[in-house]
């Protein structure tokens, strides 16, 4: 046999995962990100996106894409400090910061190197980082690598934050949470955060994927709606590919923070500009925040709706008033196969299961979006109720 056959017990591992019922696969998509799609020939209806307002195929984004890559062509070709950095991603950059009322924004590839940029650039062996226990991987995978003394908080436990604070008084802190909880769909409790970062040298930090475009009064997100300042909160990230349809992150904040991240974010530096084109769709999809606002009206009075059907049909709803809407299952085998047999009715919701979640919390994540029409809520509710009856006459038998 040959020795370096398998030297990272990859089979072994996989079989494990498999054990386990955590093995991953990847479902291939045959039509636009939709309500409706297709899927190995068969027409899902769609609640796990995360395109809340239903912009990920809205013409008016592919008009302005389709301009922009006659201008532009595909590629940016290089880095945003080589010369990758275009008119369409200044004016993107420009845009953003002007919305989210701080000075700068800066965009970056991904939300994940968005959040590794910033905990890189800021932190150091001679300061520490406090996060949110739920907080989103790519936010613990930063702190964890940035060589800072690393805390986690239980979730959104300010009295926790406050006393795991108070033992290192003089430290310069960062304190991290998600805006929204990405598998949870409640929110920080930004204010009383904020209050206990002033009495510390420490900057708050909000990473707002799944708020920003969906709440606050003009689409801003949490922060707008919980109506904090800049200065409660110095560091607001954000990502594109969610409620704003298209690719990407950017970081909002002073002029000092921006450069600081221009010069030291490594995964700012050292990677290919986002394709001018998709700068040109967020753009649009930006101005669409306010002349289309009726989506975000939309997308929570569908959340409303869905909540009250599913309370009346005494599912395992969370506390959330967002439009991610996880169904609390807890064993990974049963989420799966509630996942399973919901394909089967033509509904797809995906399974979240450990390391994604806490062991023994697997969920139903239901995500709902301003595209779906009452009846589809109607229908999936009926659905889930009959899968779930199904479930609790199983497991008493
Ligand atoms: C999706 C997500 C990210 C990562 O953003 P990408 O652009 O998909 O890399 C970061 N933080 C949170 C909370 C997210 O939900």
């Amino acid at each position: 046999m040959m020795r370096q056959a398998d030297p990272f017990d990859l089979q072994e591992r996989l079989l494990k995962q498999q054990a386990q019922h955590r093995y991953r696969q990847r479902q291939t998509l045959e039509s636009p990100q939709q309500a409706h799609v297709q899927l190995q020939g068969k027409t899902l209806l769609n609640f796990c996106s995360n395109d809340y307002l239903g912009l990920a195929n809205h013409p008016k984004l592919i008009e302005s894409a389709g301009a922009a890559l006659r201008r532009f062509g595909t590629g940016s070709g290089a880095s945003h400090l080589v010369c990758g950095h275009s008119s369409a991603h200044h004016a993107l950059e420009e845009a953003l910061a002007e919305f989210t009322g701080r000075e700068r924004a800066l965009l970056f590839s991904t939300g994940y190197m968005a959040n590794t940029g910033v905990l890189g650039a800021l932190l150091s062996n001679e300061s520490q980082v406090l996060e949110d226990r739920l907080n989103h991987a790519s936010l613990l995978d930063g702190g964890l690598h940035s060589g800072a003394r690393f805390k986690r908080y239980r979730h959104n436990d300010v009295d926790d934050l406050a006393r795991l604070l108070g033992k290192q008084p003089e430290l310069p802190s960062l304190v991290v949470t998600d805006g929204v909880f990405s598998m949870d769909g409640d929110c920080a409790p930004l204010a009383e955060l904020a209050s206990v970062c002033a009495d510390y040298p420490a900057w708050l930090m909000v990473d707002d994927a799944h708020g920003f475009g969906v709440l606050g009064k003009t689409g801003a997100g949490l922060i707008e709606a919980q109506n904090l300042s800049p200065a409660q909160v110095p560091v607001m990230m954000a990502t594109l590919g969610k409620a704003l349809g298209c690719a990407g992150a950017f970081v909002a904040g002073s002029e000092t923070l921006i450069e600081a991240l221009i010069q030291f974010a490594r995964p700012y530096i050292y990677t290919t500009a986002m394709p001018p084109a998709m700068a040109a769709a967020a753009l649009t999809a930006l101005s669409l925040l306010s002349e289309e606002s009726w989506r975000r009206d939309q997308v929570l009075s569908n959340v409303r709706y869905f909540r009250q059907l599913a309370q009346e049909a005494g599912l395992p709803l969370m506390l959330s008033e967002t439009p991610i809407q996880p169904l609390l299952i807890g064993d990974e085998a049963l989420a799966m196969q509630m996942a399973t047999n919901l394909r089967e009715a033509g509904f797809w919701i995906t399974a979240i299961r450990p390391p994604t979640v806490p062991a023994g919390t697997s969920r139903l994540r239901v995500t709902l979006t301003a595209e779906h029409q009452s009846h589809e809520i109607e229908r999936l509710v009926s659905q889930l109720s009959i899968e779930w009856q199904r479930l609790a006459q199983e497991a008493t038998l």
